[in-house]
C-alpha cells in the first residue's frame, strides 16, 4: 500500500493523526507531516509527500485518508488501484 500526501491541501485538522502513525502533527504550520515522506511530482497537488506503509499499518493508513476532509490524502492497494 502506498499514501500520498499533499501538504499543500492539508487545513490541519488532524483527524487523520487520530487514525494513523503515518502522520504528525505540524503545529506552527497547522498541518501535518507524513513521517518518512518523500517529496515527489504529481499531478494532482503542488506539495505531495509519498510512502509505502507498512503490512500491519494498512487499515489505519486507508482510515486516515478517509476522514481527511478535504482530501489531502490518496491511499493506492499494491495492485496500483485507488482505494480512498
Ligand atoms: S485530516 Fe486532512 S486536512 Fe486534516 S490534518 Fe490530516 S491531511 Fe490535513
Amino acid at each position: 500500500m502506498r499514501v500520498e500526501y499533499d501538504r499543500d491541501i492539508c487545513i490541519g485538522m488532524f483527524q487523520c493523526v487520530e487514525e494513523w502513525v503515518g502522520f504528525e502533527q505540524d503545529l506552527d504550520a497547522g498541518k501535518v507531516d507524513l513521517v518518512d515522506g518523500e517529496r515527489i511530482d504529481a499531478d494532482w497537488g503542488e506539495e505531495v509527500y509519498a510512502v509505502e506503509v507498512p503490512a500491519d499499518e494498512e487499515l489505519d493508513a486507508e482510515f486516515s485518508g478517509r476522514v481527511c476532509p478535504v482530501d489531502a490524502i490518496r491511499v493506492w492497494n499494491d495492485d496500483g488501484d485507488r482505494v480512498v
